[in-house]
């Protein structure tokens, strides 16, 4: 069990009855919550692989800042970064320049994964296995490769079992792609979280995800299931956004996240400066909602596939 505890300091002048003054009342209401939060975390490694195939949704800022805040409840956090852009490497503030070891050793020529894990400046609790440009020539590296669906699993069971204090959750940030490094992060993980923008268009490919996830639960990774979906960059102003997250939860009333990302220009300032939003501006709203979407995690624990899989009519918005 871990107690969260954080300063507050917003000063909120409470007579002034604006939309303003409502908004920072209620961050200063969710500070205080956080503050009192307590967290237990997983026994066993959970490994959530943060999918979908639609090109800037969300994925890496969710991997990045979901995982600093995890760090700051006291959790034991992996990065993998498996998109060849590097952007989670590089919002973690870890080296991932060409020559150094990165994740295309592991899958490529079957380096050990702690050969290549780098702590983030931000939290000795936060780890990363960088990706480099090199990355961008495994995808078809791969296909003549031995086990090529089973390589990433193969390197992180290994590690998970030679190391000795594994993190308590690793987060997989995937390329905007279903090719083989999604399959590689399908295999290794047992459970998906599937961001989406609250936008136009936001469910469109969603069928094709999930028939991708129960493809590979037929043949490759059984256990894998669809745990959690992270509504991101929502405008609660817009009638739109409003309207997404309704759809979006009655499609999957269980899956969904009571906490919800809003749109932020902190949120996406950071990694300008090589850091998650939580070290960037931890008292923002941005850091906030995902200081709260980490105490959820921890708290919905690891749901199993009991029942049906989701799935859904292809839905457009
Ligand atoms: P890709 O498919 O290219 O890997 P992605 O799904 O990883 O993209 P991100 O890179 O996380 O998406 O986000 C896309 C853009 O949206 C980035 O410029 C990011 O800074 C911005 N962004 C993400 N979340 C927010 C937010 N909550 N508020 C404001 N901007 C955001
Ligand atoms: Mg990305």
């Amino acid at each position: 069990m871990f107690h969260v505890k954080h300063p507050d300091t917003a000063a909120v002048d409470f007579g002034d009855d604006t939309p303003l003054a409502r908004e920072l009342a209620d961050l200063r209401a969710r500070r205080r919550a956080l503050a009192d939060a307590t967290v237990s975390l997983p026994v066993r490694t959970r490994t959530l692989t943060v999918s979908n195939q639609k090109g800037g949704v969300g994925k890496t800022t969710t991997t990045v800042n979901l995982a600093a805040a995890l760090a700051s409840a006291g959790a034991r956090v992996l990065v993998i970064d498996l998109d060849p852009q590097g952007n989670a490497s590089t919002a973690l503030g870890v080296p991932h320049t060409a020559d150094i070891p990165s994740v295309y050793d592991v899958l490529i020529d079957e380096f050990p994964l702690a050969d290549i894990v780098q702590t983030s400046p931000e939290s000795p609790l936060l780890t990363c296995a960088p990706s480099t440009i090199h990355l961008a020539g495994a995808e078809i590296e791969l296909v003549s490769q031995v086990a090529r669906e089973h390589r990433l699993r193969r390197a992180l069971d290994d590690y998970l079992a030679n190391t000795a204090e594994p993190p308590h959750v690793v987060l997989i940030d995937c390329p905007p792609s279903l090719g083989l490094l999604t399959i590689n992060a399908f295999t290794a993980a047992d459970e998906v979280l599937i961001p989406i923008q609250c936008e136009y268009y936001a469910l469109e490919g969603l069928s094709q995800l999930l028939g991708s996830v129960q493809m590979i639960q037929k043949h490759l990774n059984p256990p894998l299931h669809v745990s959690t979906i992270l509504l991101t960059m929502y405008d609660g102003r817009t009638r739109l956004a409003q309207q997404v997250a309704e759809e979006v939860r009655t499609h999957f009333p269980r899956e969904v996240m009571a906490t919800v990302i809003p749109r932020s220009v902190r949120v996406s300032e950071a990694p300008s400066f090589g850091q998650t939003v939580i070290a960037y501006d931890g008292q923002s709203a941005g850091a906030v909602a995902y200081r709260e979407a980490a105490v959820e995690l921890l708290g919905r624990g690891s749901t199993d596939s009991e029942g049906d899989a989701p799935s859904m009519n292809e839905g457009k918005r």
